[in-house]
């Protein structure tokens, strides 16, 4: 056998090595000179790109540009002027660092760079290609930098055979800026495509770099359904838009994440903006979003990923949860209605302003909370600026009013959200009247002027919900099957139903392990459904697993909602009048009667005088 020799890589082949980590794509390509644009503080940045920039892309800035001197260099490995020692990294806010862009890209494509340093009187011109460098020579241009690049992997087919179409990679590229378009409101941006204009956005006014403006959002958030979202903690803030909930949908929508100014993949954040709309969001339902944080850099680590696309932080579960409590504040602050408030009434097409009254009444059922111990306290502030109107069209209007009344419901209330029987039984009183409209609500007329719109499914699934969390104290309500249920499952799902037997079997489903899945002994009563996919959705919630452990009460809560949801009365069906009654009855002894377990509404209250001022019946 031949022995193996040992072979050096020259520095051109390690360079196209550490290449293919940074540039994967023209688009890699663009987001690296971006950013040098960005770090040299351009208020303008022109975005040249031919054949889907894999014939040429140009990035020109009017930054503070590269001193003739430093020319020379700039292609030479790891020469960066933004870090010195390994301790700056601790303090560093510039996007680049690693000084290793620029040398990648001229180790597979040919580069030219023009630029004038501010206080130099002529700009100059360097070119990199296959034949090495060129020499240095004057070119006039303005204060700035231009880099262009050509030919991107013409010495390496391979690559190039990686490449899709000229569309695709444009594609590719234009997201990539849309993304920078979103945290640089203060940079104007011109693209231009194949030779010709295709976008021209100049920059927002008076708007500061890494915060998201209304301007820059508008084809996220259809007619202005973007909630503003302020926070203010030690070492992390917070700013951007997230979705009015009726803007939610089945299908994955545009969401994004900044950290720093960097556009990051960060599926921990996504998540907590989810768990902030847990209360807002029929499960499984998608909403967009825009969220930029400025995070002290000491706290995060930038230096994870080749191409910078997701950072390390030194404490994930402090920011999930200050992400959390922004977006569920900016809900239930936007969401949120002042029965004080000056007409009372609700018009459609109103704005949503939050007026300071319904500031106030926030910040005091924030209080009792956090007196109460629900809310760990901790320096935070939210800022309110920029939450100025936003008005909504009828279909958000109307799921706002019906939310509005939850909320005003609670709010009524002594500050906590669970409700005593008694006092809802005493409220409910003597109705006169009980009828169903659409095969969906239940309209119920009391002899005290005042008149309950029930949701059926929600009202069923609240009860049906509370009734199975009975289940695990006091086992009233389960039925052992005559002849035990096999169901067949996967091996992951087997361990989780292994893992969390217990729990199932105190809410009422025994069942014992076998090879293929499961035999099931016992169900709760009044269970005649699907059961296996019921298990399958639960699979779906426990999918995560970091929520498994972290929070596992909050698992059983959407487990529980999951099973309430499937046994309990869908909208559409008619009901008749004693099956209309006994959703009342059971509705009323809820401890919370208000929403369905994932926080829809579940009664609307009117009253007759509410309805006598919509007619201007006012004598
Ligand atoms: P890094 O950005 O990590 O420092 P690069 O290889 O991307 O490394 O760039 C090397 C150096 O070239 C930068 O540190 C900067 O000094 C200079 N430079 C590159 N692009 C520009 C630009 N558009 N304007 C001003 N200086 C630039
Ligand atoms: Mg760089």
């Amino acid at each position: 056998m031949e022995r193996p020799k040992l072979n050096r890589l020259t520095a051109e082949v390690v360079n196209q090595i550490a290449a293919g980590e940074v540039i994967e794509r023209p688009a890699s390509v663009v987001k690296e000179l971006l950013d040098n644009a960005i770090d040299a503080k351009a208020g303008k940045i022109t975005i040249r790109i031919n054949g889907g920039g894999m014939k040429m892309i140009e990035i020109s800035d009017d930054g503070i540009g590269i001193p003739k001197e430093n020319l020379d260099d700039i292609f030479d490995a790891h020469t960066t002027s933004k870090l010195r020692s390994i301790e700056d990294l601790n303090t560093l806010m510039s996007m680049g660092f690693r000084g290793e862009a620029l040398s990648t890209i001229t180790s597979i494509a040919k580069v030219t760079v023009v630029s004038k340093f501010e206080e130099d009187q002529v700009g100059y011109e360097i070119g990199f290609s296959e034949n090495g460098k060129s020499e240095i020579k004057k070119s006039p241009r303005e204060k700035g930098t231009s880099v262009k690049v050509e030919d991107l992997f013409y010495n390496i087919p391979a690559r190039r055979k990686y490449l899709k179409s000229e569309q695709t990679e444009y594609r590719k590229i234009y997201e990539l800026l849309a993304k920078y378009f979103l945290v640089y409101p203060n940079i104007h941006f011109l693209l231009e495509k194949d030779g010709k204009k295709a976008l021209d956005l100049p920059e927002v006014k008076d708007a500061k770099q890494g915060t998201v403006q209304l301007e820059r959002v508008k084809d996220i958030f259809p007619d202005n359904t973007g909630l503003a979202i302020f926070y203010n903690g030690s070492g992390i803030s917070m700013n951007g838009y997230v979705a009015h909930p009726s803007l939610h949908g089945p299908r994955v929508m545009k969401q994004y994440v900044f950290i720093n100014g960097r556009p990051i993949t960060e599926r921990g954040i996504v998540r907590a903006v989810y768990e902030g709309y847990a209360r807002y969001l029929p499960f499984g339902e998608k909403i967009p979003f825009v969220l930029n944080l400025t995070i002290r850099p000491d706290l995060v680590d930038v230096n994870v990923h080749p191409r910078k696309e997701e950072v390390r932080f030194e404490n994930a579960f402090r920011i999930y949860s200050a992400v959390q409590e922004a977006v569920l504040h900016t809900l239930e602050k936007a969401l949120s209605y002042n029965p004080k408030s000056s007409d009372g009434d609700v018009k459609e097409n109103q704005s949503l302003g939050v007026s300071s009254n319904s500031q106030n009444s926030f910040a005091a059922m924030r209080e009792r909370f956090a007196s109460k111990g629900n809310v760990s306290g901790g320096n935070r502030s939210y800022s309110d600026s920029g939450s100025g109107d936003i008005s909504f069209n009828n279909k958000a209007s109307s799921v706002r009013d019906s939310l509005l009344f939850s909320k005003q419901a609670m709010e009524q209330t002594t500050g906590s959200f669970e409700f005593s029987n008694n006092e809802m039984v005493k409220e409910s009183g003597i109705f006169t009247n009980i009828f169903q409209i659409f095969d969906k609500y239940i309209v119920i007329e009391f002899s005290d002027e005042r008149l309950w719109i029930i949701d059926q499914h929600a009202a069923a699934e609240r009860i049906n919900f509370e009734r199975i969390s009975r289940n695990e104290k006091d086992k009233q309500n389960i039925q052992t099957l005559l002849v035990p249920q096999q169901l067949s499952f996967s091996q992951e799902e087997k361990l989780f139903l292994e893992e969390h037997k217990q729990f199932f079997d105190e809410i009422g489903f025994k069942y014992e392990i076998t090879v293929s899945g499961i035999d099931l002994n016992t169900t709760p009563v009044e269970f005649t459904f699907d059961i296996e996919k019921m298990f399958k959705e639960m699979f779906e919630l426990a999918d995560n697993p970091a929520i498994l452990k972290q929070n596992f009460e909050k698992l059983k809560h959407d487990i529980l909602a999951t099973i309430a949801c499937h046994t309990s009365v869908r909208s559409g069906k008619k009901l008749d009048r004693s099956e209309m009654i006994s959703i009342f009855n059971e509705l009323v002894k809820c401890q919370n009667p208000y929403s369905c377990p994932h926080g829809r509404p579940a009664i609307w209250k009117l009253t007759l005088d509410l309805i006598d001022k919509n007619f201007e019946r006012t004598y």
